[in-house]
């Protein structure tokens, strides 16, 4: 049966993707050797590593002045590195979920921390918009999508500071203005390739000049320097982030990807929110992530939960169980997952609401 893919990370990739990984992994490049024991040094891994950077320079409209990493130890990794290269003396954080927090508690190793705001008191169901970014913080660091939670902040931020985003559940959904950011980080795994590397796209200048010593591995200048190449990269990782790069390029740009990615989310809220049944857990339409979709079984309907998870399953839909912190139900809608699939998640809400 053909499976529909909602899974929150590692999740669904592209055909495409798949294919011309599966046909590297037998032969690369005519190399008559496998992706899996080329050498990182050879010039036919260089040009990949080459184009995967100018493929998200070109998609993104990155800037002159910044480069394009591809790191392991995941976007977790990132939390840490950020204010080792960059807080001297306090950072400001906002603080919109479990990642977020995550975040935080490491930046609290290097410095002060100004929490400036928080949505923890309502089980961050909702994006916090009164605050102020202190003028004296080293940067300003928040998370555009709040994968666990369902909501997502899709405008660039204003802010007196330094600018540091985590994107790593929404990069490539919708166009960035670049220019503001100090620093972009992302986990492949969410919208891009396989686990195992960790987009930073990071300002040159930003980075010169760490305000304490660094252990080199974790100094992003080291990384810039070598173009990404300092010591062994996640080959096979970084070969399918092209392939998919190539795709979005294909298909159209940031513009063309965003355009779905909204018509999809549109589609499942809508039967969401006109459902006897379920109901969005995000309740200001404005807060909702269109990657991440969350939802419950209205209270007096709480007891079918495991009965429509069964039902769903039976349609081939898999990956939808809400996190343990929220609960209920999350159809993550990555650039890679088909309306069509949407179309049979809320076939199958309809379907199973109508035989009740
Ligand atoms: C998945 C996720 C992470 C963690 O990524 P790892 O690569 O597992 O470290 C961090 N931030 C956000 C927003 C995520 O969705």
């Amino acid at each position: 049966m053909k499976k529909h893919n909602f899974y929150a990370g590692p999740s669904i990739m592209s055909q495409y993707t798949i294919k011309n990984t599966a046909d590297a992994v037998l032969d690369f490049a005519n190399t008559g050797l496998s992706i899996l024991e080329v050498s990182h040094r050879s010039k036919e891994f260089q040009a990949v590593m080459d184009e995967a950077q100018a493929l998200v320079k070109e998609l993104l409209e990155v800037p002159d002045g910044y480069s394009v990493l591809f790191l392991g130890g995941g976007a977790s990794l990132q939390f840490a590195m950020v204010p080792y290269n960059l807080l001297k003396n306090k950072a400001a954080y906002l603080d919109t979920g479990v990642w977020a927090h995550k975040a935080v508690k490491e930046a609290k190793l290097f410095g002060d921390v100004d929490v400036v705001a928080s949505s923890e008191d309502r089980n961050y169901n909702y994006i916090p918009k009164d605050y102020t970014v202190p003028a004296d913080a080293d940067y300003f660091h928040y998370t555009t999508n709040n994968t666990i939670y369902g909501t997502e902040i899709r405008k660039d931020p204003d802010t007196p500071v330094r600018l540091v985003s985590d994107m790593s559940s929404d990069i490539f959904s919708r166009p960035v203005d670049v220019s503001k950011y100090d620093l972009i980080y992302a986990g492949a795994q969410k919208n891009l390739a396989p686990a195992g590397a960790t987009i930073v796209i990071v300002r040159d200048d930003a980075v010169q000049h760490p305000c304490r010593p660094i252990p080199t591995m974790l100094n992003y200048k080291t990384h810039i320097d070598k173009g990404s190449m300092f010591n062994t990269p996640p080959v096979l990782p970084i070969f399918s982030a092209l392939q998919t790069l190539r795709y979005y390029k294909e298909l159209g740009g940031i513009k063309v990807l965003e355009k779905m990615d909204l018509d999809k989310a549109a589609l499942l809220y809508e039967a969401i929110d006109s459902s006897k049944i379920f109901e969005a857990t995000v309740p200001d339409h404005a807060d909702r992530s269109i990657m991440n979709v969350c939802f419950v079984l209205k209270p007096e309907y709480a007891e079918l939960e495991k009965s429509f998870m069964e039902f769903a399953t039976s349609k081939g839909i898999v990956g939808i169980k809400g996190h343990r912190s929220v609960g209920g139900f999350r159809a993550s809608l990555y650039n890679a997952l088909p309306i069509e699939s949407v179309k049979v998640l809320v076939d199958a809400m309809k379907e199973f609401q109508n035989k009740l």
